[in-house]
């Protein structure tokens, strides 16, 4: 049933693979959507990877497959592909299904009957980064109205915005704010419950629950607490039956006259996927945004940031940063990280000329991001199409294949997940773009012409 491989080796690698995947994308991720997974067979170069639920196996596709994929290959190259099906946790203890001792098994559960709700809550509630506090956080014009309402939030005695939605791009501070909240409510009044958790974590457990038939503790745990934060709620959206939960715990939370705190990259009415009972329930409190970074506001980020490092950072390179750093404050912040420890490495002063060099690779990426508009038009250009056809449901191979290959392309040059460019090109399915990387892959094998063409716009896109 293996590919001429002994089950032991396949497990070896297996375990290989997990451990590999499990330092890249951190324990959290690792613990909720990988552990869960077993491998059942490696067959005509297809590995087959059983989950316990269905939401799980379109999580690991949209967010893991293709990496899964290119780890298999790394340990064994005759993989070229992988499988993940849902096999529920019955039908794998059966005999001829064997599960590996280390790796995929569930994580290990506390009951809640046997411990206190307390050390519950505490297990669920994700811990909060020092860093993240108020007296931290530097405000500018982009985020001062996200800022000082976290701040009444955190310091209301009496409820007046609920919920408090924040939004904003990635890396702008939106978990910076919810932690600085969390930590002060602790300090002012730890009698308080406040829990922190990401969207991501509240649909594992949901399920995990669900699947342990204890829907009920998990219900109690979260409508017992004062202030209930939940981070990246855009996870959420399109998932029907964690949204269902979630709408009915934050209800029965908002009717106890409990603190709600929400976090996600859009604002509620531009969440696709998401009921509209639930968008206009989030829309009732209080939405503030956060803005792209501007210039002063970077600039005064990488002054406080190198003085609390204690460090000189000449005014030149500052100004540098913040000219050249834009996507976000993350980014920016691990800029100067780098500058600073490769002066105290060598031993050396900071200066222009060594930011630039070691930064180099970062100022590149940031002077060239191609965006997926711009591979849609170079490519439909290149096939001689329609701009329109990159979105429209038309399937006649002259504009479908110039498609695949702008969405091929979009994996391959921007940091786009794969449902967030499906969502670019006329709203379609992750599965669809996964395709596409494909199919493209396998004409660039079995067809030299399209290889070029592929390589050429690729070159062209890169400018
Ligand atoms: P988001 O949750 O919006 O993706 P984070 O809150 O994780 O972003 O912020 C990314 C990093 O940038 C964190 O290290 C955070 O401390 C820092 N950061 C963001 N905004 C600010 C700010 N205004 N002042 C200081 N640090 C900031
Ligand atoms: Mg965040």
């Amino acid at each position: 049933m293996n590919d001429g491989m002994t089950d032991g080796l396949i497990q070896e690698t297996w375990l290989r693979v997990c451990n590999n995947l499990r330092a890249e994308v951190g324990e959290t991720s690792y613990k909720s959507w990988l552990k869960p997974m077993a491998v059942r067979e490696v067959r005509d170069g297809k590995v087959r990877i059983s989950v316990p639920t269905r939401f799980m196996r379109d999580w690991v596709m949209a967010h893991y497959a293709e990496r899964l994929e290119n780890l298999w290959c790394d340990e064994m190259p005759e993989v070229s592909s992988i499988d993940v099906f849902v096999q529920t946790e019955r039908a794998a203890s059966l005999p001829t299904s064997k599960k590996v001792e280390e790796a995929p098994k569930p994580t290990q559960d506390i009951n809640p009957k046997n411990n206190s709700y307390d050390s519950y809550r505490n297990e669920i509630s994700a811990p909060l980064d020092a860093r993240f506090t108020f007296d931290q956080f530097v405000v500018g014009k982009p985020n001062e109205f996200a800022h000082a309402a976290a701040q009444r939030v955190a310091e209301a005695t009496r409820l007046q915005f609920n919920p408090l939605f924040l939004y904003g791009g990635v890396g702008l501070g939106k978990t910076h704010l919810m932690h600085a909240i969390a930590w002060h409510i602790r300090k002012a009044d730890p009698s308080r419950t406040v829990m922190y958790l990401s969207a991501e974590k509240f649909m594992y457990r949901f399920i995990r629950a669900l699947r342990e038939q204890n829907t009920v503790d998990f219900k109690e745990q979260f409508r017992s607490v004062d202030v209930l934060m939940i981070d990246d709620v855009q996870f959420i959206s399109g998932k029907d039956s964690t949204q269902e939960e979630f709408f009915h715990t934050f209800n029965a939370l908002v009717d106890q006259g409990r603190q709600i705190v929400i976090s996600a990259d859009k604002s509620p009415s531009e969440m696709e996927g998401m009921e509209e009972r639930l968008k206009s329930r989030l829309n009732c409190g209080l939405v503030a945004d956060i803005h792209a970074t501007t210039y002063e506001l970077r600039l005064g980020i990488l002054l406080s940031k190198s003085e609390q490092a204690g460090v000189e950072v000449p005014r030149k390179v500052t100004e540098f940063l913040a000219h050249k750093i834009t996507a976000n404050v993350r980014e920016l912040e691990g800029a100067l990280n780098r500058v600073i420890a490769h002066a105290q490495l060598v031993g050396r002063e900071i200066s222009l000329e060594t930011a630039q060099e070691v930064l180099h690779d970062l100022l590149r990426a940031n002077d060239r991001r191609v965006t997926i508009e711009e591979i849609q038009k170079r490519v439909a250009s290149h096939f001689n199409i329609r701009m329109s056809d990159m979105h429209s449901a038309r399937r006649a191979r002259s504009v479908a294949r110039p498609r695949q290959v702008a969405m091929y392309l979009a994996k391959q040059l921007t940091s786009r997940s794969l449902p967030e460019i499906g969502r670019k090109f006329g709203g379609r399915d992750h599965t669809t773009v996964m395709h596409a990387v494909r199919k493209v892959d396998e004409l660039r094998e079995s067809d030299a012409g399209f290889a070029e063409d592929v390589e050429l716009l690729r070159r062209m896109l890169e400018g």
